[in-house]
């Protein structure tokens, strides 16, 4: 297969990324046999019912990165600790110990999982550097470094540092690190980050993802769902958002048919979750992405925001195999949803609704619980809208995650005085506990927060069984 690209990126890796997505598969194995270990931290959440494989399944962004990996020719080990049993230290030393250089992933309820691998894996294997990726190090690199035994962390986007960073390790064999951009590196007692790097300017550079990275390769093909997307990023700064990699970028049509028919191929998948953020950013383009599912047989539910739901739009979803879309709605206040930057109307909600409903697509709307300016009576307005409403609720409590703008006003305001043992509590923290810790950061009483959260949940059941 052949990749063309006529734009000149501004980071010269990424160069080096697109002729590895033309390079031909398999790669030829590099002649030092070096090995590469990617480890997948275990998570406490409770899966959505019918969505665990959102949690259990193949993740796409790992998946991106492994595949850089492999296609550049290094031995690849994938540690996947979520399934029960296999979250041990000790098994996970057994399964690095042959590997050159380790790499762990980073998400909002790794922390302690971070702390006790990495220490585990430094006194075991004093000389192995160990890299972290992923949005809770892009978050807060300082603090997560100070207090792991990580030496360093890929910054936002992976690919272009990861290419560089084992191009220092392995080619140059240097162990001086810090004129990679994009890192954050352990130095002493110190943290350096060092130049930023650009994201990736054209989506199509990426290698097509490769599935069998996945020890659990087989069991991925039997069940046939994979999580895939045609856009990268978001826009918008929304107060709560937990996002890493701001801009947002288009995958070609082109492309993104082409990675469908190579996914039917390489995974006989017939269903998607669309990952896009922003999905329908951009109608007309969305509209076509839908056409290509169609065309290749394949089903999905997708994330949308409440703004561009036209009846049309609502229409082709339907028509095309959309099994449901999920909205962001948040709050049904509008001050809150303004304190919130959502940038989003009370109006284009019942609008979006009622157009979904009208199609006869299945809704979710996503709700949180505890935003700034949330009041008894906007709960209340809340808790109304979402009985009569033609969709299911999803709510959660509202988690002030690094990175954030909630995040720096629970640390400006006093209400998360130690992160460490913040993240430590959203280590152990599982998605609709009624019972989880709250970090409150409105002028209301927690008990009637959880006197909310609760009756929504009820409400949840109620309408989910129909
Ligand atoms: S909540 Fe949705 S729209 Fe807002 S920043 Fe996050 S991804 Fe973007």
């Amino acid at each position: 297969m052949t990749h063309a690209n006529n734009k000149s990126p501004c980071d010269p890796y990424e160069s080096v990324l697109g002729r590895l997505a033309g390079s031909p598969a398999p790669p030829k194995k590099r002649r030092g046999g070096e090995t590469v270990a990617l480890v997948i931290p275990p998570s406490p959440q409770l899966p959505t019912p019918g969505r665990e494989f959102l949690i259990t399944g193949p993740f796409e962004g790992f998946t991106a990165v492994a595949t850089v990996i492999k296609k550049l020719g290094y031995n690849l080990k994938i540690v996947d600790t979520r399934a029960p049993g296999r979250d041990k230290i000790d098994a996970v030393l057994e399964e690095i110990a042959g590997a050159d250089i380790v790499g762990i992933a980073a998400y909002c309820d790794s922390f302690v999982f971070l702390e006790n691998a990495t220490a585990a894996i430094k006194r075991a294997f004093p000389g192995k550097l160990i890299f972290l990726g992923g949005p809770l190090i892009s978050s807060l690199p300082e603090i997560i470094l100070k207090n792991t035994s990580a030496d360093c962390a890929l910054l936002g986007e992976a690919e272009l540092t990861l290419l560089e960073l084992l191009e220092t390790v392995f080619e140059r064999k240097q162990r001086d690190l810090s004129a990679i951009r994009g890192l954050a590196l352990k130095t002493g007692d110190a943290v350096k980050i060092t130049a930023p790097r650009p994201q990736i300017q054209d989506l199509d550079n990426l290698p097509f993802p490769d599935y069998t990275i996945w020890p659990n390769y087989e069991s991925i093909v039997k069940n046939g769902q994979i999580i895939i997307s045609s856009t990268r990023g978001c826009p918008c700064a929304c107060t709560f958002c937990f996002k890493t990699i701001p801009a947002l970028r288009l995958k070609s049509l082109e492309r993104f048919e082409r990675e469908v028919a190579y996914l039917k191929e390489t995974t006989k998948f017939d269903y998607a979750w669309l990952n896009d953020l922003t999905f329908n950013v951009k109608v007309p383009r969305a509209m076509k992405v839908c056409d290509i599912l169609f065309k290749h047989g394949v089903k999905y539910h997708c994330f949308a925001r409440v703004t561009n739901i036209t009846e049309a739009f609502a229409l082709k979803l339907k028509a095309t195999g959309c099994r449901g879309i999920w909205f962001g709605i948040e709050s049904y206040d509008q001050k809150v949803l303004d304190l919130s930057r959502k940038n989003i109307t009370i109006a284009a909600i019942n609008s979006a609704i009622r157009a979904a409903a009208g199609a006869g697509l299945e809704s979710r709307g996503l709700f949180i619980v505890g935003l700034p300016g949330e009041t008894g009576e906007s709960l209340k307005r809340m808790f109304d809208y979402i009985r009569k409403g033609d969709f299911i609720p999803l709510v959660k409590y509202l988690v002030p995650f690094p990175g954030t703008a909630l995040y720096a006003d629970a640390v400006n305001s006093g209400k998360i005085t130690d992160t460490p043992q913040f993240l430590r509590a959203l280590s152990k923290r599982r998605v609709g506990d009624h019972d989880d810790a709250i970090t409150n950061l409105t002028d209301m009483d927690e008990d009637l927060l959880r006197d909310y959260f609760h009756k929504i949940w009820e409400l949840t059941r109620e309408k989910a069984e129909g």
